[in-house]
């Protein structure tokens, strides 16, 4: 069995931000050299998600616009955990968008459905951060 990790780097110049990152997971899949077998990829962080969905612009402004009303960002003051921070929001956007997205690999390529997309959903950017590659397989 083959095995393959890699971390992706990001810096978002936003607070919030979905950026699709197919091709380099796809370009991952091409260095594992595998052709049968399962990719995971996830977040590594409490405040960003990553996810599959359409790739269409109106569909994002409808995750900000939906996202907001269920965990506005301000008033900083309405949540708890705004002690020390101002990521509230951010927590609780990346449960609902998800840690992680596991994609079959079949012939040397994910086995997507039509319009599946893997983005990585930032809520809370303007900082280094990252995501886990992991693939098994043969
Ligand atoms: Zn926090």
């Amino acid at each position: 069995m083959k095995s393959y990790r890699k971390e992706l780097w990001f810096e978002t110049r936003n607070r919030r931000e979905l950026i699709n990152i197919t091709g380099e997971v796809e370009k991952c899949l091409a260095e594992s050299g595998i052709s049968e077998g399962l990719a995971l990829v996830n977040a590594m962080h409490i405040t960003s998600s990553v996810f599959i969905n359409d790739d269409e612009s109106g569909l994002h402004h409808d995750f900000e616009i939906w996202l907001e009303k269920l965990a506005p960002e301000k008033p900083y003051a309405q949540y708890r955990h705004n002690g020390f921070e101002d990521n509230a929001d951010a927590h609780l956007k990346r449960t609902i968008m998800g840690r992680e997205v596991v994609v079959a690999i079949t012939n040397g390529k994910f086995d997507f459905g039509p319009w599946e997309q893997i983005f990585y959903g930032e809520f809370d950017g303007k900082r280094r951060k990252r995501v886990l590659v992991k693939m098994i397989g043969e």
